[in-house]
């Protein structure tokens, strides 16, 4: 079993909710267990700023699927959720699964990096990680509870 730190966002709908079922369709893979999920955030858009804002949350799965399997089956959660990518990126969307980290691996390839590449910069995605492993050392870019104490969570707020 590895350890899978995976990141959720959404904008579009009713966001809290696809997060929610996101994670229940997480829970329910192939060889897969959800060990914890952190609390959900209200984070102000990024990317294109003219957009809704965002809820964020992570989650820690165990996993016996390779980092491919996961990521094809996190793309297939995405689209059950009505994700369709068009030109603009970063855009608005119902459901956006990055795979943040799987414990031991780096790996950079056409379809899969790891970690993901843009996690030392977003306060919205170390946020909700630093609930799940403030400790957690991601090769190449740091320590979360560090990562997290460079950034600003103002306008971030944790949904009740
Ligand atoms: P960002 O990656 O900056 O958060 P995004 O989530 O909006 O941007 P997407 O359009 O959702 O980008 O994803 C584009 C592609 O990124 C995916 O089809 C996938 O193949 C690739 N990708 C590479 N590394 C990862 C990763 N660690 N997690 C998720 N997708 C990844
Ligand atoms: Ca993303
Ligand atoms: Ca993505």
């Amino acid at each position: 079993m590895t350890q899978a730190y995976v990141a959720l966002g959404s904008n579009l709908g009713d966001s809290r909710q696809q997060l929610l079922d996101a994670m229940n369709r997480l829970a329910a893979l192939p060889g897969t267990r959800l060990v914890a999920s952190s609390r959900l955030y209200r984070t102000p858009p990024w990317g294109h700023l003219e957009q809704p804002p965002f809820v964020n949350a992570a989650v820690l799965l165990d996993t016996m699927l390779s980092p491919h399997e996961l990521l094809d089956a996190m793309l297939a959660v995405e689209h059950a959720a009505g994700r369709i990518r068009e030109g603009v990126r970063w855009g608005p969307r119902t459901l956006d699964l990055d795979l943040l980290h799987m414990d031991g691996v780096q790996l950079d390839d056409e379809r899969l990096t790891l970690p993901h590449p843009r996690i030392a910069e977003r306060v919205f995605v170390l946020l909700p990680l630093h609930d799940l492993a403030p400790q957690l050392l991601l090769p190449g870019q740091g320590r979360v509870d560090q990562l997290l104490a460079g950034l600003d969570p103002t306008d971030c707020e944790v949904l009740p």
